[in-house]
This record gives structure tokens, sequence and C-alpha cells, in this order.
């Protein structure tokens, strides 16, 4: 199949970060070194070529981004300084945005004003909601479930759970076609010598459908335990593996609670400090808190190569989660306090913050990385089995 070609590609993944590709003479020596490079799925050598030469039909079918967990190692060996480990992690900013039919990722990834902008108008939005439809404002106990109804909020969730789904979805669907390519590719030629006709099978993308069910449980144990990152030679990768599963365990657990069980989350009672629901929600936001605090940091210092580069949109998601957890603290201590005014205003803000963050990065930006690494891993097993 021809291969077109964009000469301008390389220019334009500048703009999601992406530096000194460019300077890279192809030696291999970062494939070599990278201890998750396989011979089937070898980089990040390979995509950096694609790169140079503006292959950009290539990149889009190439799961190899999402296979990097970004160790350091083949920047910390490359001698180029070409940062192969960066250029990966631009690459996974490009993917995102091309996987997003809605052009939002594109714009999120690519222009501070747009980043700034969506955040604070949507915080705007919410807070003007707040505004117009806020309950009854009691002053002499905290109410909050009068201020603003769980049922009502729950509802809402609800809705924003199935829209956001719909676009994280959307956007696997399409990274899925990429990844697997050309359905033909899977046909088994016709044996003129069979009898009768062949059973009907039923097939997405030229790949039978009980292959996908039968390998589900590599997305599902990589999506819980995103266990890639400790195959990584380095020491500090575990640690990174265990920040990774503070965040992912603690959003989780806080997911949940406001999702699912928030009738019981958000009462107006204060449950007694064993109480099921407590301890999540404690837990949620331990880890939270320390694993942002800790990434935040070391963006700050660049202590490790992982966090030496930091795109606007690594602060923005920090920082926002950062925000969302420790606001969620003070609405916790405010009404253990009974200051039933500052439980209301901070309860706001929480939500001026959490809501633009949920909205712009679980379909569009870094949260979707959690579902496209587990999910390309599998697409990989699924294409390896149906090969073969
Ligand atoms: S990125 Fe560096 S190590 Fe990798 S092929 Fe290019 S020059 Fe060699
Ligand atoms: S950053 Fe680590 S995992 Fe990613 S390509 Fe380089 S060596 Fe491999």
């Amino acid at each position: 199949m021809a291969t077109s070609v964009d000469p301008g590609l390389l220019v334009q993944l500048e703009e999601y970060g992406l530096k000194d590709a460019a300077t890279c003479f192809n030696c291999g020596n970062c494939t070599a070194v990278c201890a998750l490079s396989t011979e089937n799925t070898p980089f990040p050598r390979k995509v950096i070529r694609y790169l140079q030469i503006g292959a950009a039909d290539k990149l889009l079918q190439s799961p190899e981004p999402w296979l990097c967990y970004y160790c350091g190692d083949c920047s910390e060996t490359c001698p180029r300084d070409a940062n192969p480990g960066e250029v990966m992690m631009g690459l996974r900013r490009y993917l995102t945005a091309q996987y997003d039919i809605t052009g939002i990722s594109k714009r999120f990834y690519t222009s501070k004003v747009f980043e700034i902008s969506a955040i604070l108008f949507l915080a705007a939005l919410v807070g003007l909601g707040f505004m117009a439809f806020h309950g009854t404002i009691v002053t002499d106990r905290v109410a909050l479930n009068a201020f603003a109804s769980s049922h009502v909020i729950e509802v809402l969730d609800l809705i924003m759970l199935v829209v956001l789904s719909f676009f994280l979805l959307t956007n696997a669907r399409r990274m899925a076609k990429a990844i697997l390519g050309d359905p033909g590719q899977y046909e088994k030629p016709v044996d003129p010598e069979s009898s009768g006709p062949a059973a009907e099978v039923k097939k997405w993308n030229g790949i039978p459908v009980s292959l996908y069910f039968s390998e589900i449980k590599e997305l599902l144990v990589n999506f819980a335990t995103q266990k890639k990152f400790k195959s990584c030679d380095t020491k500090s990768q575990d640690m990174q593996w265990y920040v990774h599963l503070l965040i992912m365990t603690g959003y989780s657990s806080i997911f949940l609670l406001v999702v699912v069980f928030l009738r019981w989350f958000q009462r107006d009672e204060i449950l007694s400090f064993w109480h099921p629901v407590r301890l999540i929600g404690y837990y949620g936001t331990f880890a939270l808190l320390y694993g942002t605090t800790y990434a935040l940091i070391g963006r700050w210092k660049k202590t490790k190569m992982v966090y030496k580069f930091s795109h606007s949109s690594d602060w923005a998601f920090l920082i926002l989660l950062w925000l969302t957890t420790f606001t969620g603290i003070l609405i916790h201590f405010t009404r253990l306090l009974e200051m039933p005014l500052s439980t209301y205003t901070i309860y706001v803000i929480h939500m001026m913050i959490a809501i633009p963050m949920l909205v712009l990065e679980v379909p569009f930006a870094k949260w979707a990385h959690l579902l496209y690494r587990p999910l390309a891993l599998y697409l990989m097993r699924v294409k390896e089995r149906a090969v073969a």
C-alpha cells in the first residue's frame, strides 16, 4: 500500500512539545537499550524515522508510542541528545489528537490560550450554574444536601459519565481501527477442497468477535495495574509505577464514591470514622494528594528524566487534580468544624475545578492515556492471534 508523506510533520509535532527528533541519525541505540521494545514492536527508533520522513499514516497505525512507559533509559544513552523518550511522549499527545474527531484534543494540546480558556469557561459555567440553581442556604448548621441535592448531582454525574464515555469510546474505536489496520489482512484464503459453505463468523475489522472476548483479560489486567511500568529495568521506574498506581486507585475510589455511591458519600450527618465510605474517601484522598504532590515536585525540580520536559497540559492535569483533592479535604474539615457558609463556598469552588478537569482530561487528554496504553497492548495481542 502506498504511504502518503507529510513533509511538515516534524514541525507540526513541535506544537505537541516535541523538540529534538530532527537530530536523530537512526543509530538504533535507543531501541537496543529499551527494555520494552520487542522484535514485533521495536521502538523508539522506528517511529522517529516515520516522523522524520513525514509518514503520518504509518504513525497513526503505530501502537509503539503507547507501549513506552517513559523510563528515560533511551534518552540517557542517545548520542545525539534527540530525547527519544520525550519524542514518544510528544507522539502520545499527537496520536490522542488524531483519534479525536471533535478537534478539541488538538486545540487543547497545541494552544495554551485554548487550554486556559476552556478550563476557565467550564469553571465559570459551573459557578453560574450553582449561582442560578443552588438550593436553600441553611446557616445554623451544615446542610450540604439542602444547598446541592445529592440526587440532582447524582443524575448530573451520570449524564456526564455517559457523554464522556461516548467521546472516549469513540476515540478508542478510531485508535483500534488504525492499529488493527486493513481487515483484508486477516482473511484466510478459501480452501477449494473444503466442502459446503463456511460457517458464518461474526467479525469486527476482519477479526472474529470471539477473539476480542477471549483476550479481554489482557486489557483488564493492564488497565487495572498498568504493570508494564515495572517491566522497565530502572529502580526509579518502580517508584513511578507506585505513584501512577496511587493516582489511578485514588482517582477510581473517589470516582466510585461521587458517581456510584454519592448518596452515601454526600450526607449531612457525619459517618463514623470506620464507616467503609469514609475509609475509601480517606484512601482516595491520601493516594491522590501523595501522587500528585510527588509528580508536581518532580516536574518542578526536574528530578528524573520523565519530569525533565513538561508540556503545559502536564501541569494543567496535575494542578487541577491536586486542587480538586485539596478543596475536597477543605470541605471535609469545614463540615467537621460546622462552618456552613465556608462549606458551601468551597463546595462550589471544588466543582468549578473538578468538572473542567473531568470534561477536558478524560476523553481528550491525559486521562485518556490510561485507556490507550492497555488498549494498545490488547490490540497487539488480538492482532497477533488473528494473524497466527
Ligand atoms: S534517538 Fe538517538 S539513540 Fe535513538 S536512533 Fe536516534 S540518535 Fe540513535
Ligand atoms: S522511555 Fe523507556 S520505555 Fe520508552 S522508549 Fe525509551 S527506554 Fe523504552
